[in-house]
């Protein structure tokens, strides 16, 4: 999901106009920026792509996170239903916020299993947060029925999916809102940043006044400091050079999509040649972004049979069921109740915690993921490199 292979004149010329300016805060200086506002205008035509009425940029794909569930007003005692494959990060701004995850079975989506999802609502939970995770769609309209049959919010995730699709229509534009991760190694990057879209103008408000702690941002003669406010809030404002990144990154979106669809094709077709292999579920391969390609074999003992002759022909696979970051029995900090905290916040309240997380409770899970490898897709994929994967693919075949 590099974002960083396509970065450069373009971003060059992109951040020198803001040096010219040398006004780097998105708000004010008025006289000084000539009309330059590369955060506004970003968030203005990331609306635009997806099709949202509304975009706000944060700091982060946590940030957007955690901004987008206090703006819906989660938090202590309340649940928030996750997937248990995803980044730590979509946990942690559950934690950060008061409120405590759930987790969800995936399903061959590698995304929310939604008859899990239904089994684990109750009347404590405020929030619903699939990811589509590996750049695909998660069963985002089962999804929302369910969510809309229990009158809860749904957040997309949307942190690998940027430039993703469902049937023509942009991912993290089904829920109440949508998230983005601009960081280092995302489809599109601006090094850090995020971004919280919906078509909730209340929401996005919220969204707005809280990433700046509280301001309103309505026009006064007082300027910034005579804005008034309705709630306290925090500082994740992103700022000017990340804006301008992030429109010349933006531009190039529809592109590295189009690439990494090339790309995958080529190792899919290679793929398909190994005995006993399936493919991850894709709801619209169209809509992919096609940031990573997954394929399944048919037990574990199989998927390490072939990932060794990958790995010894110097194309080894992820296999997640093996990563500490992003599958839950292995976040043993959570698991544990790990914190920096003397009195054991988040896991405990008053003395007593609030929840035991039992590391073989998503038993589908564990066995999808045990048998799953996954490759990341290039958007420049070299002669020598396509070369190294598909001989290492064709005698992963030949076993
Ligand atoms: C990267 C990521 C995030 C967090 O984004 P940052 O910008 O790194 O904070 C959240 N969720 C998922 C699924 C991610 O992959």
């Amino acid at each position: 999901m590099p974002g960083f292979e396509v970065f450069g004149e373009e971003e060059k010329r992109q951040a020198l106009e803001v040096f010219d300016t040398g006004v780097l805060f998105r708000y004010e200086f008025g006289e000084q920026r000539n009309g330059v506002y590369k955060v506004r205008e970003f968030e203005q035509a990331f609306a635009q792509y997806t099709g949202a009425a509304h975009a706000q940029a944060v700091t982060s794909g946590s940030a957007a996170l955690k901004v987008a569930l206090s703006a819906l007003g989660v938090g202590l005692g309340d649940e928030v239903i996750t997937q248990g494959f995803t980044f730590v990060a979509t946990w942690e701004a559950i934690l950060d916020v008061g409120a405590v995850p759930i987790f969800t079975e995936i399903d061959h989506t590698l995304n929310m299993d939604p008859l899990d999802l239904e089994k684990k609502i109750t009347s404590k939970t405020r929030a619903i947060i699939p990811v589509h995770m590996l750049g695909a769609q998660a069963r985002i309209k089962e999804i929302k029925e369910i969510a809309d049959k229990y009158g809860v919010p749904v957040i997309e995730d949307t942190a690998q999916a940027a430039g993703a699709r469902l049937n023509g229509q942009h991912l993290g534009t089904f829920g109440r809102c949508g998230t983005f991760s601009f960081d280092a190694v995302k489809t599109m990057t601006t090094g850090e940043g995020g971004m919280v879209i919906s078509n909730d103008e209340e929401l996005w408000r919220n969204c707005s006044e809280y990433h700046d702690h509280g301001h309103d941002h309505v026009v006064n003669p007082g300027g910034r400091g005579g804005e008034g406010r309705r709630f306290i809030g925090f500082n994740y404002r992103m700022m000017e050079l990340q804006g301008a990144i992030g429109l010349a990154q933006l531009a190039k979106l529809d592109m590295i999509v189009r690439e990494q669809q090339k790309n995958k094709a080529i190792l899919k077709e290679a793929a398909a040649k190994i005995a006993g292999v399936s493919f991850r579920k894709i709801l619209d391969e169209q809509g992919d972004s096609a940031t990573f390609l997954a394929f399944m074999l048919p037990d574990k003992e199989q998927a390490a049979k072939v990932n060794q002759v990958l790995r010894e022909n110097n194309a080894g696979a992820i296999n997640f069921g093996e990563n500490t970051w992003h599958f839950y029995p292995s976040w043993e900090h959570l698991l544990e109740g790990k914190t920096l905290c003397k009195n054991s916040w988040p896991f405990t309240v008053q003395g007593k915690r609030r929840v035991i997380y039992d590391p073989q409770a998503l038993p589908a899970s564990s066995e999808l993921m045990n048998r799953t490898l996954v490759y990341q897709v290039p958007v420049k994929l070299s002669e020598s490199r396509r070369d190294t994967l598909l001989t290492a693919l064709n005698k992963a075949a030949a076993l």
